[in-house]
């Protein structure tokens, strides 16, 4: 059904092709509103318009922000023209009909294609536009809404011809508005997730060389310590007290040891080789932690890292010093520990002055040929509340508070990552494996050749608690884990068998929690 236009909403920041269509119009008897910029190139082109202004009677505020939000101007769009309560408030209130809403939005898209610069981006992104457009798209049956100029002819067209437009051509038109105003405010939730993520448009490996390393991953390969100026405690910016310089490998694993022993509240220490912990244990007293993290896996501890959350005293150190060690790391130590530990002069002892907050975020690189991966650290914290537990059996306090232990510890596993804990103490890691299945396989491999060094009974994996970087794409490690002997599992969820999954655990009594959080690390 062709609906007359007799009066016309024009107000763009994109003007092409606007003078013509507007000339158009005015030629076809069709009453001219428009807001600033817009009133006053239409004007320029020779053309009669009414200031939206006069119709408020409410002068543009805010440097633009507010224009044409106003009951004058949203009536005369939203109003249903066969409605007689609408057509009552019109007449109460003097709103008269805008038939033809011509708008195209601030270029927020193209701003943020030329620049980074914030308060820019913040005053490109439009309200009144995406308002007047929603409206008039809402009430297509009666209002015709152009927010792209490639559509200024056929409406030109249909306009010369009935005076009007067809209901074919408004919901045409409807649609084109409504997919609009949908790209425009994903594009806005777009750049703020970048925004909020400190990633900026353009990125460079810029740093100040701390020191050159006598070679990289391998002695062939040349390599030196860069810092990027970011103050946050630890391996950059560690006091190195005694030892030989530290290697590349040191470094790298010393600093997966000490981001992972900040994660944690209570006094903890965690043993890293090759980046991976081998022993992660938290106690009433650090040289408990010490202990029990040792014992976890004495194997692989020897020539390992050593990372405390807690200052180094004189009984840690005797205890650290009685087992090859390459390097400590701790927020601080007292002399008469750092006197222990001159007894040993080629272990490095760094001191931080503080833990880093494993909350904070900030951007972490990796090359690839050609470029660089920016990412932000991985900063995510599962807390209780986070928890969604979905299976039959409840976990115990004690359950849960060994799954986020083993939670916090597989965060910082090489994917596919499995972790069982007992009591606050790691009993088997498994790392790096291409399938989570032989991670899992591997962990509990650990835990049972743990129990045969030690001369335990069973191994402690025998009511132990897992934990699973990512979701069971299968049941078959999860039943791996329930024959070792666990009785809670704690697992981000998210797989499409999860219903599978939840089943296998109902049937052997299993608990199983979900964190709707993974914790890749690759
Ligand atoms: P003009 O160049 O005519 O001064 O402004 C046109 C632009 O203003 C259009 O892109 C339109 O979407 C936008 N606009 C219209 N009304 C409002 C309003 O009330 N608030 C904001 N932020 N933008 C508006």
């Amino acid at each position: 059904m062709i609906r007359p236009i007799r009066r016309a909403l024009l107000s763009v920041s994109d003007k092409t092709g606007l003078a013509a269509f507007a000339a158009t119009l005015a030629a076809a008897g069709i009453e001219l509103l428009s807001t600033g910029g817009t009133a006053k190139m239409l004007r320029e082109a020779g053309l009669d318009v009414t200031d939206v202004s006069a119709v408020t009677g409410f002068p543009e505020i805010m440097d633009g922000r507010v224009k044409t939000l106003h009951p004058k101007i949203h009536g005369g769009l939203l109003a249903r023209r066969d409605n007689d309560a609408d057509l009552a408030a019109m007449k109460a209130e003097s709103i008269d009909n805008i038939d033809l809403l011509v708008v195209n939005l601030y270029p927020f898209e193209a701003t943020l294609k030329r620049t980074d610069d914030r308060s820019e981006l913040i005053e490109n992104i439009d309200i009144g536009g995406p308002a007047m457009i929603r409206a008039a798209a809402k009430n297509h049956d009666f209002v015709t809404v152009i927010c792209d100029p490639a559509d200024y002819e056929v409406a030109g067209s249909e306009i010369i011809t009935h005076g009007g437009t067809s209901l074919a051509l408004r919901q045409k038109l409807a649609m084109t508005a409504f997919a609009r105003t949908a790209a425009y405010d994903s594009a806005i939730a777009n750049w703020m997730a970048s925004d909020e993520a400190n990633l900026p448009k353009s990125a460079s490996l810029a740093g100040t060389r701390v020191n050159a390393l006598r070679y990289g991953e391998n002695p062939h390969q040349q390599a030196a310590l860069y810092s990027h100026g970011d103050d946050r405690p630890g391996v950059t910016n560690a006091r190195q007290l005694q030892g030989k310089p530290l290697s590349y490998n040191n470094i790298n694993d010393t600093n997966a040891a000490f981001e992972l022993v900040a994660e944690f509240d209570a006094p903890t220490v965690a043993i890293i080789k090759h980046a991976n912990p081998c022993g992660v244990a938290s106690a009433g007293s650090m040289t408990d932690a010490w202990q029990h993290a040792l014992a976890a896996d004495p194997v692989s501890a020897f020539g390992g890292i050593v990372a405390l959350n807690r200052p180094l005293d004189e009984a840690l150190a005797h205890a650290i010093t009685s087992i090859f060690t390459e390097v400590v790391i701790a927020p601080d130590a007292s002399d008469a520990a750092i006197a222990v530990m001159q007894a040993k002069p080629n272990l490095r002892l760094l001191l931080t002055g503080a833990m880093p907050d494993p909350a904070v975020s900030a951007p972490v690189f990796k090359s690839v040929a050609g470029g660089f991966l920016v990412q932000t650290r991985d900063n995510g914290i599962i807390t209780r509340n986070d928890l969604k537990i979905v299976t039959r059996r409840i976990p115990s306090d004690a359950e849960i508070d060994d799954m986020l232990f083993a939670w916090k510890v597989t965060k910082h596993v090489k994917s596919n990552a499995i972790v069982f804990v007992k009591d606050a103490i790691t009993a088997g890691v498994g790392a790096g494996q291409m399938s989570r299945i032989d991670s899992a396989r591997i962990a509990v491999q650990k835990a049972a050749d743990m129990a045969k060094l030690n001369g335990w009974d069973t191994p402690r994996t025998t009511g132990s608690v897992a934990a699973s970087d990512a979701f069971f794409p299968f049941a078959d490690g999860l039943e791996a884990i329930a024959k070792a002997g666990s009785t809670a599992i704690i697992q981000p969820g998210g797989s499409m068998k999860d219903d599978e999954v939840i089943a296998a655990a109902d049937e052997v009594g299993l608990a199983m929690v979900f964190t709707g959080m993974r914790h890749f690390n690759h």
